[in-house]
Parts: structure tokens; C-alpha cells; sequence
């Protein structure tokens, strides 16, 4: 889904015809967004930061430029990719041997891995060593790797780098690198640690900004609440009087879920309604009209319609069923905590014991762990 939004192609971004061809047979048909932008200034060899949220394919962002412009097979390796862990570099020379054919070679260097055979590797030539800043470090001092030779050098999740501790040797390296060389820094936030970094070690970068429109940030607190699907009702109830929302949104997957809900809370609540796509257009313009005039508190929704709903001070979303698509977990939460800027939303997403990969994806778009909330403090409560 991600990665079809765009229009685009690779054709667009001033890739060999080669290239583009052989990204077609591995099923990269559209770039993502940061691909987008990214990868045209990066091949002209200018220096490029890059932010944009984990899984949105900063790798190939980087590795396409990098590859298109490695020059015939040297002893020295013309690229050099620092990443913050073993199993990152791992990954970035799997994705990077997918992204070319064959004839170009790669190396991990990384701790916890005998030295020697990484040693034997680098000496018998090579174009692109990927690795963690410790063991490039120890290559270099043992003259088993040289940086005389780089064209490029990329900081990947330069942030992650920087938080466990890396500073001194990424510093190291870059100090001991070619001057005229490229620099790529990618990264999924912008700390000002980053910006230090690369206004000290980079020239004139052009900066590629993908954030996102972004609520998760600060406007709204996050939560997940763990509960067995006949549970969730209950739950609700309970998070609902806990909770006290001004307005609140309680989102279902289906108009039938919807319905449900709204069926059992009508007897209950007065100022409940329910907001989806079987509902006619001039009633669900009443209802919405409702709930602007905050006659309406309690507003139980489907996605498609969620969307459209731009109303302030909505105080609470609540992922009565998780999003089927992650991207939607954003639209949901999104739609709370505008109503000023000390006022904070609170969004909790009702998760069940099968849903847990399902929280990790939203998680990682949101790029942030979500806590989860228990109830333990006021179990004792009575309403
Ligand atoms: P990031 O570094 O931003 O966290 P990755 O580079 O690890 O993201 O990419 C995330 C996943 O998306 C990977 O599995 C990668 O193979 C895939 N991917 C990246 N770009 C594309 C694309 N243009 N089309 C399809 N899949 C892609
Ligand atoms: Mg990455």
C-alpha cells in the first residue's frame, strides 16, 4: 500500500535505464516518498540528509544513488555505510545485493564476527563495506581497511548511531575520510545532535524532510490497552468513565461493528450517534452537524468516514478495533487534540492477543513506542 501512493516511477529520478529494469523484476515498481526526493540530488554526488520514518525505504533512498555511481572494481572500497547495529548492517547489504546484480561487492564488518575473515574479505577487494563504527574502526587501525579510496560515506540511522553511543568514532571515520567525498546521512528523526553532526562533517547538504503531518507527536498521548475480544466492551465502558472525554471518536472496523456498538450504548447515553457509510448522506450531515455542536459526545465511526470528520477539541480517540491498515491508525489519531495547545488528545487502541504485529507496524510508522495503559489504579472504582 505504501509504496503505490505515488504516481511516480524510477524512470522519473534520473536512474540508469539498466537500473530501473532490474528494480522492476524485484518488485520495486513506485519509490516511496523519501526515494523520491532523495535519490535525484544524491546521484549528482551532492551531500544529502535525508529524514523520514522507519520503513519507508531510506535503504534504497541511499544505495541507488551509491550504486549508480560506483566506478570500476578498485583494491579500495568506494562506499562506506556506518549503521548502528549488527543485525541493521545486516540488512542493508541484503537489501543493497537486491538492488543490484551480482557484480558488485559487498562486505559486513561488524563486531561479534571473527575479524579475521572480515579482514581476508577487505583485502581481497571490495566496492562497498557496510558496518558498525567499533569494527570499521579496528579495520582501519590494522591498515586491513582504507578509507583513502571512498567516494561516498553514508550515516544510517545516523539518530540511533548517536544515541548508543557512537559520536566519537563516527567522528573518528569522517575526520579520517576524504574530504572530497559524498556524504548521505539518513536518519528518522532530527535531534539536534544530528544537525551538529552534519553541519560539522557535511558540505552544504540538501535536506529532505519527509515527516509526517503528524499528530503522533506531541499533541496526542498514546496508549494500548491488551483485551479479549468479548471484553471490549466492558473495557470501553470503563475507559469511558475513567476517562470523562469531552468528545470522544470510538472507531470500529465495520459499519456492522459500528452499529453494534451504537446499539448498546443508545439506551445508555443520549448524546451517542453513529457515523458510517450505510448511513444516508443527509444523516450522516446531521450527525456530523451534532457533533460540532457538541450534542454529540460520543461519536462511534468506520474509517472512511473518520476521514473526513474535522471537527477541534475532540478530546479522545479510541481504536475500539485496531486499524486493518496501519496508515489509518494515523487519520484516527489525528483527528484529536486541537483544541489548543496545551490541551492534549488521548488516543488507546484496543489490542488483542493475536494483534500484537499489528501494534508493532503502527509503531513503526509512528515511529514510537505506544505504552500500554492498565487499569490497576482504579480497579477498585465505582462509578
Ligand atoms: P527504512 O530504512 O526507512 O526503515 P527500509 O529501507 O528498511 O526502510 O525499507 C523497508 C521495506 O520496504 C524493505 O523491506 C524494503 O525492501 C521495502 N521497500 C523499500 N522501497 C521499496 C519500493 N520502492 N517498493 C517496494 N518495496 C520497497
Ligand atoms: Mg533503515
Amino acid at each position: 500500500v505504501f509504496f503505490d501512493q505515488s504516481a511516480g516511477t524510477f524512470a522519473d529520478l534520473g536512474l540508469k535505464k539498466s537500473t530501473v529494469k532490474h528494480l522492476e523484476a524485484v518488485g520495486y515498481l513506485h519509490p516511496s516518498e523519501i526515494q523520491q526526493k532523495f535519490i535525484p540530488p544524491a546521484v549528482t554526488g551532492a551531500d544529502c540528509l535525508g529524514q523520514s520514518q522507519t520503513g519507508t525505504g531510506k535503504t534504497a533512498a541511499f544505495m541507488l544513488p551509491v550504486i549508480e555511481r560506483l566506478e570500476d572494481p578498485t583494491q579500495d572500497p568506494q562506499v562506506l555505510v556506518l549503521c548502528p547495529t549488527r543485525e541493521l548492517s545486516e540488512q542493508v547489504a541484503e537489501e543493497t545485493r537486491k538492488l543490484c546484480k551480482d557484480d558488485i561487492d559487498i562486505v559486513v564488518v561488524v563486531g561479534g564476527r571473527p575479524l579475521r575473515n572480515q579482514m581476508k574479505q577487505v583485502e581481497q577487494g571490495v566496492d562497498i563495506v557496510v558496518g558498525t563504527p567499533g569494527r570499521v574502526i579496528d579495520l582501519f587501525k590494522r591498515k586491513s581497511l582504507s578509507f583513502a579510496g571512498l567516494k561516498t560515506v553514508v550515516l544510517d540511522e545516523a539518530d540511533r548511531m548517536l544515541d548508543i553511543g557512537f559520536r566519537p568514532d563516527m567522528e573518528y571515520i569522517l575526520k579520517n575520510c576524504p574530504k572530497d567525498r559524498q556524504t548521505l546521512l539518513l536518519s528518522a528523526t532530527l535531534p539536534p545532535e544530528v544537525e551538529r553532526l552534519s553541519s560539522r562533517f557535511m558540505r552544504d547538504p540538501i535536506r529532505i524532510d519527509i515527516s509526517v503531518k503528524d499528530v503522533t507527536s506531541n499533541s496526542v498521548d498514546q496508549f494500548f490497552c491488551t483485551v479479549d475480544n468479548h471484553r471490549k466492551l466492558g473495557l470501553l465502558v470503563k475507559l469511558l468513565r475513567k476517562e470523562q472525554p469531552q468528545q470522544a471518536i470510538v472507531f470500529c472496523r465495520t459499519r456492522r461493528k459500528a452499529d453494534e456498538l451504537y446499539n448498546r450504548f443508545k439506551s445508555r447515553i443520549k448524546q451517542v450517534a453513529a457515523l458510517h457509510g450505510d448511513l444516508p448522506q443527509a444523516k450522516r450531515d446531521r450527525v456530523m452537524q451534532s457533533f460540532r455542536d457538541r450534542k454529540v459526545r460520543l461519536l462511534i465511526a468506520t474509517d472512511i468516514v473518520g476521514r473526513g470528520i474535522d471537527v477541534g477539541g475532540i478530546s479522545h480517540i479510541i481504536n475500539y478495533d485496531i486499524p486493518e491498515h496501519s496508515d489509518d491508525y494515523v487519520h484516527r489519531v489525528g483527528r484529536a487534540g486541537r483544541l489548543s495547545s496545551d490541551f492534549k488528545g488521548r488516543a488507546f487502541t484496543f489490542v488483542t492477543k493475536d494483534q500484537g504485529g499489528e501494534l508493532t507496524r503502527i509503531e513503526m510508522l509512528v515511529n514510537r513506542m505506544i505504552p500500554e495503559y492498565t487499569f490497576e489504579d482504579f480497579d477498585s472504582f465505582e462509578p
